[in-house]
């Protein structure tokens, strides 16, 4: 998706350790009219799926999906990272390695909110390893839910995350797909 790609080139920097900031507009500030581009977007690629809810996790994934989840007119359900009392024991669980804090972290979504006449889009902001997305995948399976696709903003293809879902047979569709980076520049794959 160009206009997220000329975001990227405009106001993202590259951090040691493969890391792309994004804060200026996806991850701290938020550009509300791009994230309603990327909610759109998201909606068109999956609107054949009638989907009933969109999953994602705390903290970043939230607002991709809110602007996704006005197109599709459905709810929200993020993961809540740790444990979390007030969300009870009744719980889905997965076990998720964290890319960028190098530490593993349970995510938990209430039985209440998933159910097996779901059929789930998960959306995130960045696919790296693909820890996030499976653990959510593997949320979705333990719901007897059917997945009808992960949405990523930012896939970053140098890392196996795509390849894995991809292998796994999930539909994954990245708005911007980054072949590279390094310090000074930022290259895209063009299907991104
Ligand atoms: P994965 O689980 O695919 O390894 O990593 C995805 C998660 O890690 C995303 O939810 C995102 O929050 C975070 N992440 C991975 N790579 C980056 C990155 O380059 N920049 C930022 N800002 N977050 C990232």
């Amino acid at each position: 998706m160009k206009l997220l790609e000329e975001k990227i080139l405009s106001c993202g920097t590259v951090l040691p350790g493969n890391i792309l900031k994004v804060d200026s507009f996806l991850n701290h500030q938020l550009d509300v009219t791009l994230l309603n581009e990327l909610g759109k977007e998201f909606h068109r690629l999956f609107s054949s799926y009638n989907i009933t809810k969109i999953l994602t996790v705390e903290a970043s994934g939230i607002a991709i999906a809110c602007f996704a989840a006005q197109y599709f007119d459905v709810p929200v359900v993020f993961a809540k990272k740790g444990h979390h009392k007030n969300i009870g024991t009744d719980c889905y669980t997965a076990e998720v390695f964290s890319f960028t804090k190098g530490t593993s972290y349970t995510v938990a979504v209430s039985r209440k909110y998933l159910s097996s006449d779901d059929t789930i889009l998960i959306i995130d902001d960045f696919l790296a390893n693909g820890q996030a997305a499976l653990g959510l995948k593997k949320i979705v399976e333990d719901a007897g839910a059917s997945l009808a696709g992960v949405g990523i903003a930012i896939e970053k293809g140098f890392q196996d995350g795509g390849k894995k879902l991809r292998d796994a047979g999930v539909n994954v569709k990245s708005l911007a797909i980054v072949d590279s980076m390094t310090d000074d520049s930022i290259s895209f794959r063009e299907d991104g």
